[in-house]
């Protein structure tokens, strides 16, 4: 069985998620402060680096099953809104990404769809210029979820432009 948070651990691991979660136009709650290379929100809790959105279940819902996943039905890593997520396994969550159509980039990255063409994205080959060209790390306005918020896009869709993953084909 998973080791069950007090009720106090569990109030200040809330506090310290509700701080520092802003909700966007999807209603994701956008994790501020520190991501990891895949753009899930982390934070150091009682000397342990913890996933903001596994946090986020445990103060909501409950513990998280041994060897289960917490997994994004909104496809944001960055989010920890509980009603956007849901337990499952490595096998739901690679059933996940095929349904999603993600799969395309990593088994098939040439069918994908690029750019402009691509329905789920809102951003024009201008703005990915912009995006490439003024992207700071962390930075207020100029990290990731500053530049999602200025181009009404999720902060999952400049990450991917970011690491290479959409828009390969704009310098
Ligand atoms: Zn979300």
């Amino acid at each position: 069985m998973p080791k069950k948070k007090s009720v106090s651990q569990l109030s200040k691991l809330r506090q310290k998620l509700l701080q520092n979660l802003e909700q966007d136009d999807n209603g994701c709650w956008n994790w501020c402060l520190s991501q990891t290379g895949g753009g899930y929100g982390q934070l150091i809790f009682e000397g342990k680096r913890i996933y903001a959105h596994r946090a986020s279940w445990e103060v909501h819902k409950g513990p998280i099953p041994i060897g289960l996943w917490v997994l994004h039905k909104c496809d944001n890593p960055a989010c920890a809104n509980p009603s956007h997520l849901f337990i499952g396994t490595v096998d739901d969550n690679a059933k996940d990404m095929v349904s999603k159509g993600r799969h395309y980039l990593t088994v098939n990255p040439e069918l994908a769809p690029i750019g402009e063409l691509n329905g789920r994205s809102k951003l024009s080959e201008v703005a990915v210029r912009y995006i490439k060209s003024h992207y700071r790390p962390r930075h207020p306005k100029f990290g990731r979820i500053g530049l999602a918020n200025k181009f009404k896009v999720s902060t999952q869709t400049i990450y991917l432009l970011l690491s290479g993953q959409s828009w390969r084909h704009v310098g």
